[in-house]
């Protein structure tokens, strides 16, 4: 395979660990401020009734169980032997740091676990959470995957988030100065934004200097208020050849030691509305690397925190 002109978080994995480790998504259900605390609230325009997106997750079963379950999967599909449990779907911060130890432990517990990721809002992160998470950074692999979506505050009201840039802002820097792992998730592809504010976002993540992205593509999926709004003819999505554009300019703009975790969204395929060109998957990342292979640049080639 040729080599990536961007920052793989992959890679990163195969170097820390010596080999590669692969995420399990388990859901230890919890709710979400942004809906009413629990689950039935109406939430973010795009979030769908299994708290944005999480696929392929046996939600009956205790999170051990639901660890066992994917390191069967992951072993059978990548002969995989090393694993993150990744507590994905809602606000997984949203519980007293005492049961947040609890569950936290209790994946960490599983034969084979080797570190841990943590989804959630960035108005879920009071001070004592943020020191519990600074406690398993230090004792274990750990990231802090934090929602932004967009630093432009109309795009998250509109997005109905709950949250502004700045509730985002505190959170990262509290998280940095406790040395945590951020992987902050952005869309593109948003409501209202063109290029110049999608690329804006990039150039405030290279600022920051942020440590990990998720970079996803604006997906509809049925039973949002988003899948209600594109069936009216309200909301258009991104073609593949736009979005493959704005992929590799939003990637040429990031800080070159940025880990790249996700490039392009996948949302369950019985759900998903549009842009159905997402499903092939590999076709988008593929066509990214072109592009960026065509334009002769890579990862940071114009991240404005170097050049001032
Ligand atoms: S913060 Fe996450 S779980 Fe909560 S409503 Fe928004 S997308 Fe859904």
């Amino acid at each position: 395979m040729q080599p990536k002109r961007y920052n793989l978080f992959s890679e990163h994995l195969k170097q820390h660990f010596g080999g590669r480790a692969h995420k399990i998504s388990v859901d230890a259900g919890f709710g979400c401020p942004n809906r009413g605390g629990g689950r039935g609230g109406a939430g973010c325009l795009f979030c769908d009734p299994g708290g944005s997106g999480a696929v392929g997750i046996e939600r009956a079963l205790s999170v051990a169980a639901q660890i066992e379950a994917g390191k069967e999967v992951m072993r059978r599909k990548y002969k995989a032997s090393r694993f993150l449990a990744y507590f994905q779907p809602f606000s997984n911060t949203a519980a007293p740091p005492e049961q947040l130890r609890a569950l936290y432990d209790g994946a960490l517990g599983v034969e084979d676990v080797v570190g841990l990721c943590v989804g959630t809002r960035p108005d879920c992160c009071p001070p004592q959470v943020l020191d519990l998470l600074a406690d398993y950074h230090r004792r274990t692999y750990f990231w802090l995957e934090l929602g932004l979506q967009s630093v432009h505050d109309p795009t998250l009201d509109y997005l109905r988030r709950g949250h502004d840039y700045r509730c985002f802002l505190e959170a990262y820097e509290q998280a940095v100065a406790r040395g945590l792992r951020v992987c902050v998730h952005v869309i593109l592809g948003l409501p209202g934004e063109d290029r110049a504010r999608m690329l804006a976002t990039a150039d405030e993540m290279a600022r920051l200097g942020v440590a990990g992205i998720k970079i996803h593509l604006l997906h509809v999926l049925a039973g949002t208020p988003l899948g209600a709004l594109y069936e009216q003819g309200e909301v258009a999505v991104l073609e593949q050849e736009a979005y493959v554009r704005l992929a590799a300019d939003f990637i040429e703009r990031l800080h070159p030691r940025t880990l790249i975790q996700r490039l392009t969204g996948d949302g369950p395929r019985d759900l998903l509305l549009a842009p159905l060109w997402s499903l092939n998957k590999w076709e988008v990342l593929n066509a990214i690397d072109g592009e960026l292979e065509r334009r002769g640049t890579r990862q940071g080639g114009r991240c404005r925190a170097l050049a001032g």
